[in-house]
């Protein structure tokens, strides 16, 4: 008998690495599963390792395909396709929990320390008179409290960093002080010194930054958003900056990416772009998370990280 037919459909480019590190992390979990970028018949397919990047926008011709994996955290972009009846797995690794708590506690810092004083302040002057709070003193807000958020929180709890969360639904989590509801939110509005976005883009996340939420949050708060552009409202943003009500911006994310070169976030001295590369999908670790979840599958085990549809998550 032979083993499940696993289709590729993310970046071209990165097929090779793909094909080689699916194939070995699928032997490891004792899949003999053949690894193709390239079926000649939609039918046979049982597993679709799917990126929005890649080359499948209509599902239906895959009959017998009993999931779709996806390389990426987010899934907004297949999540309303109409065309997927197969069950949805969004990618959940280490390696991207791990880049992104990094990333987190990178840009927090930075402005927690006010890096910046000393970094573009090479002019002979010796600036000693200032002194940060210590991490403790300081209120870090993170709005989205899943996997990425919930990883940001550990590593920026064990900086020492004041931390509140906030989701969707009411949850405990050791540590932390998690709200939901808009009562919950506008108390972290309210109190978070950096508000760190780490939602998913859905519709009622769309535009959860807008002119009404931006006015209840602290006055001088920097907002770090790794999650989505959608949720931040950017007229309503660049007009908070402008009026001083918020520091700063540190934007990895944005409604239209890439970021149109003429956007005023670009040149704005108070609003600083990284190019979506806060927790890139590393292969070596993506390939093992897509094995797992097919050596389940293949043994009649539930599908890890399977997405709601109706809620977009
Ligand atoms: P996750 O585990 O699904 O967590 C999502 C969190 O958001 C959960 O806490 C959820 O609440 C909360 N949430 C969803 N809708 C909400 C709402 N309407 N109101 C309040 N809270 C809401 O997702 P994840 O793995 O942490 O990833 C989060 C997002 O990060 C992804 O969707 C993606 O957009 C982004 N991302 C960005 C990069 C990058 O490089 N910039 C990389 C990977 C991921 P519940 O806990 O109650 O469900």
């Amino acid at each position: 008998m032979t083993g499940p037919l696993v289709l590729y459909a993310g970046r071209g480019d990165a097929w090779p690495r793909y094909r080689d590190l699916l194939g070995e992390a699928l032997a490891a979990h004792g899949v003999a599963a053949r690894v193709t970028d390239r079926a000649t018949h939609a039918q046979d397919v049982d597993y679709i390792v799917y990126a929005p990047n890649g080359p499948i926008t209509d599902f239906r011709p895959f009959t017998r395909a009993k999931a779709v994996l996806s390389l990426w955290a987010g899934v907004e972009k297949v999540v309303d396709n109409p065309t997927l009846t197969q069950p949805l797995c969004r990618l959940v690794d280490p390696g991207l929990t791990q880049a992104m708590a990094e990333w987190v506690c990178a840009h927090v810092l930075r402005h927690h320390l006010d890096t910046d004083r000393f970094v573009t302040g090479q002019d002979g002057v010796w600036r000693d008179d200032f002194v940060p709070p210590l991490a403790g003193e300081r209120r870090v807000g993170i709005l989205g409290m899943g996997v990425l958020g919930q990883a940001a929180a550990r590593a920026l709890a064990g900086l020492g960093f004041r931390i509140s969360g906030w989701s969707r639904t009411a949850k405990t989590r050791p540590g932390f002080d998690i709200a939901h509801g808009t009562d919950g939110l506008r108390r972290i509005l309210e109190h978070s010194e950096i508000l760190v976005l780490l939602l998913p883009a859905t519709p009622e996340t769309h535009h959860l930054l807008n002119a009404r939420t931006l006015a209840q949050t602290r006055r001088g708060a920097v907002i770090v958003n790794p999650g989505r552009g959608t949720l931040i409202d950017d007229a309503a943003l660049l007009a908070a900056l402008d009026g001083g009500h918020v520091a700063h911006a540190t934007l990895d994310v944005f409604a239209r990416e890439p970021l149109p070169v003429d956007h005023p976030f670009w040149a704005h001295p108070r609003v600083t772009v990284t190019p979506h590369i806060a927790a890139a999908t590393r292969p070596e670790t993506a390939a093992q998370a897509i094995a797992e979840n097919i050596a389940r599958a293949q043994t009649g085990q539930p599908l890890l990280n399977r997405v709601d549809r109706d809620r977009g998550y």
